[in-house]
Formats: C-alpha cells, sequence, structure tokens
C-alpha cells in the first residue's frame, strides 16, 4: 500500500501535477510515520495538559528538519494563525469524537451500537473492559459485577482478563493455590452465565506469562473439568503462540477436552507482552520464556492450528490475527470437520472483516469498552497502543495489548 502511493505520486510528479490536493495529500501520507509518535504521545497526556497544541508542536520540532516543506507551511501556519483555544478544541474533538470511537467503545450504549450495526452485516462481537488491573478486592468486586451485568444484558461474548477478577494485592502473600482458588472462585460465578444462557460466552484473555499463564490456564482447566461446568462449550481460553512451551498447553487443553467428553474454546494469537516479558524475565533472573524471532511465533502459530485440525473434536478454535499470512494458513486449512471463527481488533481490520464476509467465514470484532464509572480517559493508553501497532504492523516494538 505505502509503496503503492508512492508510485502513484512519483507518477503526479513525472506528469507535473505535485500540487494537486491528491498529490499533496499523498505526500504528507507518506510522511505520517515522522509524526506519529508525536501524535501518540499526544494521546497518552492529552487528558492532563492544559495545552495539547503547544505539546504536540514541541513534538513536531523534534523532527522539524525531516518533514516536507509543505507539511511544515501547514504547521506553522496552525501554530501562528489558529488561535490556541480553538486550536486545542478542534484536537480534543479529533480524538474524542473520531479517533478514538474508531477503535473503542466509549460505554455500554456505544458497544450496544456497534454490536446491533454488525450483527446485520453477518458480524460478531466480543466485549472486552478497557482499563488498568484490579489493585484491591473492591476494584475485582466491580469489575466483576460489570463483567455479570454486562453477559446478561448488552453482550453475547466477552473477554475477561485475569488481573481484572484478582486484586494485585493478593500477590504479596498465599501461595499459588490460595491465588488459583481467588481466581477460580471468581470464574465460577461468571461461568454460571454461560451454563445456564447458551447464547452467552467468555474467553479468558492470555496476560503476563510469570504471573499468570499457569495460574489462568490452571484455574480455567480445572473449572471446565469440575463436574459443574464439564458439559460448557461455550468458555475458552487465549493461547499465546510466542510462548516456548506453547504446544504443551496445547496438549494440555486436548487432553482436557477429552477428559471431559465436550470441546473447549480456544483463541489463538501471537501474544502481546513480549517487551514487558523481557524485562521480567531479567528482574526475576529467569530463562526467558518466548521466541526471540517473530518467525518462530509465526511458524509456532501454524503449528498449534495444524495440531488443533488433528484434535477438531476437541477444541473449538477463534484465530485472532491481522497477519494475512497467519489468516491464510487457518483458512487452507479448513474443511468439513476443521472450522474455525477468526476474531479481528476493532479498527485494526475492516479490510480483513470485508473479506472474511464474502468468504463467509464466521468472524467477530473484539470492541474494547470503557468501563462503567470510568472516563474516556481510561481507553487512551490502548488507544496508543493501536496506533503504535498500525505504524509498526510487523510488531517488532511489541506493546501489550
Ligand atoms: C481478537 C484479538 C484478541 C487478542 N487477545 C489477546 C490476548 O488475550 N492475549 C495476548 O497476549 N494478546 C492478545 N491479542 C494480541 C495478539 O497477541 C497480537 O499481539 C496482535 O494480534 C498482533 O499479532 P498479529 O498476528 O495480528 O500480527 P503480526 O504482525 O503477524 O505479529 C505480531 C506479533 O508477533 C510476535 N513477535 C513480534 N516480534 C517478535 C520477536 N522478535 N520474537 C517473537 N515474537 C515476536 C508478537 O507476539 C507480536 O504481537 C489479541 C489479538 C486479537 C486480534
Amino acid at each position: 500500500m505505502f509503496i503503492k502511493t508512492d508510485e502513484y505520486l512519483q507518477q503526479l510528479i513525472r506528469e507535473n501535477r505535485p500540487w494537486t490536493i491528491t498529490a499533496i495529500l499523498l505526500r504528507i501520507a507518506n510522511h505520517y510515520y515522522q509524526m506519529q509518535p508525536a501524535f501518540i504521545k499526544l494521546v497518552q497526556v492529552m487528558d492532563d495538559i492544559p495545552d495539547p497544541s503547544g505539546y504536540l508542536h514541541a513534538e513536531l520540532h523534534k523532527v522539524w528538519g525531516t518533514l516536507p516543506r509543505e507539511l511544515r507551511v501547514l504547521f506553522r501556519f496552525t501554530e501562528h494563525c489558529l488561535p490556541k483555544v480553538v486550536y486545542n478544541a478542534a484536537l480534543r474533538f479529533v480524538l474524542d469524537k473520531v479517533i478514538f470511537p474508531y477503535f473503542l467503545a466509549s460505554g455500554q450504549e456505544a458497544y450496544a451500537e456497534m454490536r446491533s450495526r454488525l450483527e446485520k452485516e453477518g458480524t460478531g462481537t466480543v466485549m472486552d473492559f478497557v482499563g488498568e488491573e484490579a489493585e484491591t478486592a473492591k476494584d475485582a468486586g466491580d469489575y466483576q459485577r460489570e463483567y455479570l451485568y454486562a453477559m446478561t444484558r448488552y453482550a453475547k461474548h466477552i473477554a475477561v482478563k485475569p488481573s481484572s477478577l484478582v486484586p494485585a494485592d493478593i500477590f504479596s502473600k498465599g501461595t499459588f493455590d490460595d491465588h488459583k482458588q481467588a481466581l477460580k472462585d471468581a470464574l465460577r460465578t461468571l461461568f454460571f452465565v454461560p451454563r445456564f444462557s447458551s447464547a452467552t460466552a467468555i474467553t479468558v484473555d492470555a496476560e503476563e506469562y510469570f504471573q499468570w499463564c499457569k495460574l489462568t490456564e490452571d484455574a480455567v482447566l480445572e473449572l471446565l473439568l469440575s463436574d459443574e461446568f464439564c458439559e460448557l462449550e461455550n468458555v475458552g481460553i487465549a493461547l499465546q503462540s510466542y510462548r516456548k512451551d506453547v504446544m504443551r498447553s496445547a496438549k494440555k487443553i486436548v487432553d482436557a477436552a477429552k477428559k471431559r467428553g465436550h470441546p473447549i474454546r480456544v483463541r489463538l494469537v501471537k501474544g502481546a507482552y513480549w517487551n514487558s516479558e523481557h524485562e521480567e524475565a531479567k528482574k526475576r533472573g529467569a530463562a526467558f520464556p518466548l521466541f526471540r524471532k517473530k518467525e518462530n511465533t509465526d511458524t509456532m502459530f501454524e503449528l498449534v492450528l495444524d495440531y488443533f485440525k488433528d484434535h477438531s473434536d476437541q477444541v473449538r478454535v477463534s484465530v485472532a490475527s491481522h497477519n494475512a499470512k497467519s489468516l491464510g494458513h487457518a483458512i487452507d486449512l479448513r474443511d468439513e470437520n476443521f472450522t474455525f471463527s477468526v476474531e479481528i481488533l476493532n479498527g485494526m481490520g475492516e479490510s480483513i472483516r470485508r473479506a472474511l464476509m464474502w468468504f463467509e467465514i464466521p468472524h467477530s470484532i473484539y470492541i474494547p469498552c470503557v468501563p462503567p464509572n470510568k472516563s474516556q480517559a481510561s481507553g487512551k493508553h490502548y488507544l496508543a497502543r493501536r496506533l503504535e501497532e498500525i505504524s509498526d504492523p510487523h510488531g517488532c516494538m511489541m506493546t501489550n495489548m
């Protein structure tokens, strides 16, 4: 896309049409990557600073020399000729009313609206609450209530983060088993909703390796093997293919499904915590548990999919990726025995969604939603991470999802 744009631009210049609106816009678009860090920083601090336009220009001046002349003229014009109050209001408007709703739902109503619009086009949705982990038992209780309310009132399929259900303060005391019990207690309450209403589903997100990987897997599988939930098929877990030991987990899931005689849902992802895991492994003096090369993560993603195809009676797979090659591999594996759905993040893969609709492949949009009683600011870090991912589509910078 980038190269094509460049070629088109060169053609416009050759044809002596470099000053048409299209040419100018394309030229600006081709320089967006230099300016992107400034915009991302602005998104993160916008709600805490009195003068966003001043901040933006201070950041843009750091890359001033690399910008084309027409952009510099445009920025100089806005900086000097636009009244600050108008400029700041315009920036806030664009961020809050245009960019933010493109990636996130600002609350229950916005989510319900997106859900009904997408459902009319044959696209499902998964609701996820953005925000920080639960610090205290009260935070965890609030999240649990909101998940329950969402499932019973406005969301059919929710994504649940273990870190929102187990308060961070319990990790300073107790054993692994105490922490697992706390997670199981919280999940058990939620699992009753899909148990009594087959129209609802839960996927438990995969979070940081050292703290959550084993805890989450053990808690979810133990619950799914218990008498209460051994027939439950609309609950599952996310699995990260950047983990060197991911195949062991895939086998554990398949074995658990065989034991209970009912399939388990799995959302296969690549993993979103590479940088922080790296820091954490160093801090703990532990071996790095993830692949160091992206090709290995991609290959493992395909190998796990192959393995699930071989055990298609035991798993209900969702393939969560925006990578055409990874999705292509999954689509190649499809047959009458192995079907799956695709999940994509809201705002990150509209063209993929259109293609999936065209091929009639079941798919859902994962929509992060601002929890009730929280301000839009709680979604700004998520938004900044998505903007970074767009500027770094091959995941080299890697940020937490
Ligand atoms: C619907 C949905 C739900 C998700 N849920 C979760 C979740 O529960 N938990 C979670 O952790 N993530 C989750 N993710 C994020 C996911 O893990 C990826 O970070 C994101 O989708 C980018 O991967 P990709 O296949 O789309 O893109 P690609 O560009 O193909 O892959 C980028 C990914 O490759 C991996 N990678 C990049 N460089 C390296 C390297 N040097 N060594 C090893 N690996 C590398 C990283 O995992 C990086 O995220 C979810 C994504 C989607 C779409």
